[in-house]
């Protein structure tokens, strides 16, 4: 179903519209935010050159370092009364960055979540089970008023605690879970393990995100528990939730609702902007914002844009699903790795459970890097000759090989009850 009319507009209303918001964006944080005045005057641009919104490409970046450096308010363009909700972003390291939104900001939110859960195949009938995590985290309440302004049934569980999640699907007969793509695996291993076979549990839908994941592993999830699986895109210094999603119908790219984030593709070294089609990081800048107004953020995001219309009839540019961070990339011997190539090779191989992690350490001045596979239950194999044809697949797609391959067994492998699942844990 679609939303809004703005989903299926021509590409000259929506250009028409990107360009009216972004000079209006550019000149109302020029004048509210003193970051932005001194970024755009280092830069030697003036909110008078902003003339259409090709012009963007005129504007300095804004960087999570830059959230950082401003801890916690100083890119706000609000004054404190005006503000409705804060959040924040936990990093990895030092201070969360703050996000801050107006009334307007909040509406703006609901509206293109309650766009991205029909999108998704969300209707007002649905019961929708959250459990992604309350609190500062963007992803629990960004859900939980997307699905009210839809008008569909919310169930606040929030992240974590599997059996009772197990409990409220099977009582109160959810028919959407969102959660991370880690955790909806999880559940379905939590389920088995207490006798519950999760692909006759009442779902029909899962919405995944905050996570990158490849394609093997969506369909690992979608087999799993008998559901679709729909990629939602979102960050918090943006908006949170609700940025891109996936249609249930194509399942082909993530639409944007670029009427409120204006999407670029940049190469990750250099900062350029790549031509039409093109794989690099994804930067946005959001259109309509108040309290937390941002010029080119560099999500650090690894994807491509697509302007094709879409089999479900949405204009909307579509944005390839997220398989890698630009800060991902591990650099092994000199080769580039990313962490989604292996995982890749892992969700493809029947034998091995989809819980793995990579150690690199540097020893002797010189890179190892070693592989932690997990056997699924079913295997009847050795651990000799799993482990030949992990190396094997691997040897075809990584130019780099691993050192050490080892192989446990089911559940040694720590999960991810709640948040993020870290994979990669870099010791040199
Ligand atoms: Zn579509």
């Amino acid at each position: 179903m679609v939303y809004s009319d703005i989903e299926v507009a021509s590409r000259e209303e929506l250009r028409d519209i990107q360009t009216e918001r972004l000079t209006e964006t550019v000149a109302y944080a020029y004048e509210n935010v003193p970051y932005y005045q001194e970024a755009l005057d280092e830069a030697g641009v003036t909110p008078d050159d902003i003339e259409s919104v090709e012009d963007v490409s005129k504007l300095p970046f804004t960087t999570k370092e830059d959230f950082r450096d401003e801890y916690p308010d100083g890119l706000f363009a609000v004054d404190r009364s005006e503000i409705a909700r804060l959040h924040a972003s936990s990093g990895t390291t030092g201070k969360p960055k703050i996000v801050s939104y107006t009334d307007e900001d909040l509406d703006v939110w609901r509206e293109v979540m309650a766009r991205s859960l029909a999108a998704a195949g969300v209707t007002d009938d649905h019961v929708v089970q959250n459990a992604y995590g309350y609190g500062l985290f963007t992803g629990g309440l960004g859900f939980h008023d997307g699905v009210e302004e839809l008008g569909a049934c919310v169930i606040p569980v929030g992240g974590g605690n599997t059996a009772r999640q197990i409990d409220m699907i099977q009582d109160l007969e959810s028919d959407v879970l969102s959660a991370t793509p880690s955790y909806c695996l999880y559940l379905a291993e939590a389920a088995e393990e207490q006798g519950i076979d999760p692909a006759e549990l009442s779902l029909s839908r899962v919405i995944i995100g905050a996570e990158p994941f490849t394609d093997p592993m969506r369909e690992e999830i979608e087999e799993a528990l008998d559901v679709t699986a729909v990629d939602v895109y979102g960050l918090s210094e943006i908006i949170g939730p609700g940025v891109a999603i996936e249609c249930e119908h194509a399942q082909d790219g993530l639409h944007l609702w670029e009427d409120h984030f204006y999407p670029e593709i940049v190469d990750p070294e250099t900062g350029e902007p790549l031509p039409e089609g093109e794989e690099g990081e994804l930067v946005l800048t959001s259109l309509t914002k108040e309290a937390l107004p941002v010029l080119r953020y560099r999500t650090g995001d690894m994807t491509s844009l697509n302007y094709e219309e879409c089999e479900c009839g949405r204009t909307v540019v579509r944005m390839d699903n997220v398989t890698g961070r630009a800060d991902d990339l591990l650099i092994v011997r000199g080769v580039n790795v990313y962490p989604s190539q292996i995982e890749e090779v892992m969700v493809d191989i029947e034998e091995v459970a989809p819980y793995y992690r990579i150690d690199l350490y540097r020893r002797n001045n010189l890179d190892t890097m070693e592989l932690t596979v997990e056997y699924c239950e079913s295997y009847e194999g050795t651990h000799d000759e799993l482990e030949s044809t992990i190396r094997q697949r691997l040897e075809e797609i990584l130019e780099v090989k691993p050192d050490e391959i080892e192989v446990v067994g089911p559940g040694v492998i720590e999960r991810s009850e709640t948040g993020k699942v870290k994979r990669v844990f870099d010791h040199r």
